[in-house]
């Protein structure tokens, strides 16, 4: 069941000892889409994103990757990539050294890296071979992404990667994400912008105080909804 679509989330809720952080969300992440998690700062989103990731356990629901039951430890996280924080870079290392050291510290093959075409994806073709130390914050951001796309996981989910951005830098992210959501991938990423999510998704989960109030297509959603509207405007 589900052995072909990246994500399925079903019931999902994660309570903190005497709070519910996230009830009853319930959504699906298909191939060739990039799905937004919108929503205010505290609506759940980030604890969303960590118990996908596999970081942390839910009180209750059922997440599948590709048909398998997401737990920390899985096997199925290997197809699964995932940027939380940004992670720190050595400046005085180049783009792709940076990306070199952080694989290694995986364990994983070399060979299943493929670090020219996760810096391509991410825009940084050009600056591969440049320290980190002359990138602008856009390109640290997009390094971090790339990092997160080492290996190819079909599903790569990411928080907030337009954190920081200026408009021509979220331009060049809608690139990026949809770039990457072909070939059968699949995008996960959460936002607090409205406009950040209409430029750079295809579909948008809406989240407020735990719980999802609206979900569709981009289009759908963001047109005229009186809900959405009301919920998004208290950002
Ligand atoms: P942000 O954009 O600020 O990250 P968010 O939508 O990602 O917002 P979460 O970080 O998921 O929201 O937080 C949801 C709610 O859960 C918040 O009210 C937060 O205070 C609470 N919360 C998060 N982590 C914990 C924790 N470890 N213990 C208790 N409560 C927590």
């Amino acid at each position: 069941e589900h052995a072909d679509t990246p994500l399925v989330v079903r019931g999902l809720r994660k309570e903190y000892a005497d709070f519910v952080a996230v009830e009853s969300v319930s959504f699906t992440v298909n191939r060739g889409q990039v799905v937004g998690l919108l929503g205010p700062n505290g609506a759940g989103k980030t604890t969303s994103l960590r118990v996908l990731m596999g970081l942390t356990r839910a009180t209750a629901g059922e997440i599948l990757v590709f048909g398998h039951r997401l737990e920390p430890g899985a096997p199925v996280l290997s197809r699964l990539g995932a940027l939380v924080e940004g992670p720190g870079f050595l400046p005085h290392l180049t783009g792709i050294a940076n990306l070199r050291l952080y694989w290694k510290s995986t364990g994983r093959p070399e060979a299943d890296a493929d670090f020219e075409q996760a810096l391509e994806i991410a825009g940084l073709g050009g600056a591969v071979n440049r320290r980190v130390r002359t990138y602008s914050h856009g390109m640290r951001q997009r390094l971090a992404i790339a990092q997160a796309m080492l290996g190819m996981p079909e599903l790569l989910v990411l928080d907030e990667p337009t954190d920081g951005l200026d408009p021509p830098q979220i331009a060049e992210m809608r690139q990026v994400l949809r770039r990457y959501a072909t070939d059968g991938r699949a995008v996960l990423v959460s936002s607090h912008l409205l406009a950040e999510v209409e430029q750079t998704c295809t579909d948008v989960v809406v989240m407020n105080k735990g719980k999802i109030v609206a979900s569709g297509k981009v289009a759908e959603i963001v047109g005229d909804s009186p809900t959405v509207q009301l919920e998004v405007s208290d950002v």
